[in-house]
């Protein structure tokens, strides 16, 4: 097992039942494997870290073929070595989402499919981009015609408010930051429509 830090391997990077299944070559590029390795060292450890328990990597990087192979997004963060799904043993996906949103930078974390009832229910996509991360947190659910949709999670004890992926300012919020610039942007929005109202007396 070649290591890319002290508790994650260079096999937990590549590994897809998948690419195993069909024989697809899912070797990243050194770029790529980089990234995952940064992503490992700001993401993955400090997690494993503070929750003390084991961590296992679900999907990592993919290749374009594989990420063809199982239908993922053409923009997949996954193809460049900047996301991985993962679960951290005995701990609510959930609140390990909360954790991560509270202490770490990020570029996207999105709970998958979790299920309130459920706490080990869905699992965990986070991704890691050098300099411009977005902080943005997201929760996908299927509705009853088994469509994915993604909206905003709602974090007790968070103001959290939906944020545009393309919004270059926003992404370069960091976290220290965060929650300022929403307070100041509630503010600003409400002074904007205070002079709307006033202009239309
Ligand atoms: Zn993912």
């Amino acid at each position: 097992m070649a290591k890319i830090t002290e508790h994650f391997t260079y096999e937990e990077v590549v590994f897809s039942q998948t690419a195993s299944r069909y024989d697809i070559d899912n070797t990243p590029s050194e770029q790529e494997l980089e990234k995952c390795t940064i992503f490992a060292q700001r993401i993955l450890e400090p997690v494993r870290a503070h929750f003390g328990k084991h961590i296992s990597p679900s999907s990592w990087f993919r290749s374009q073929a594989l990420n063809e192979a199982i239908g993922g997004s053409e923009s997949s963060q996954h193809c460049k070595g900047e996301a991985c799904d993962f679960e951290v043993s005995g701990v609510s996906n959930k609140d390990v989402v909360k954790w991560i949103y509270d202490h770490l930078s990020f570029d996207q974390i999105i709970l998958e499919f979790h299920d309130e009832k459920d706490p080990n229910s869905g699992w965990i996509h986070c991704s890691y981009r050098q300099g411009h991360n977005r902080m943005q947190c997201l929760r996908s659910y299927r509705d009853k015609n088994s469509r994915v949709h993604y909206v905003v999670l709602d974090l007790s004890n968070h103001i959290v408010e939906s944020r545009n992926d393309e919004d270059e300012d926003s992404a370069s919020i960091s976290k220290d930051s965060n929650d300022e610039y929403l307070a100041k942007d509630n503010i600003f929005v409400r002074i904007i429509n205070a002079i709307v109202a006033l202009f239309n007396k």
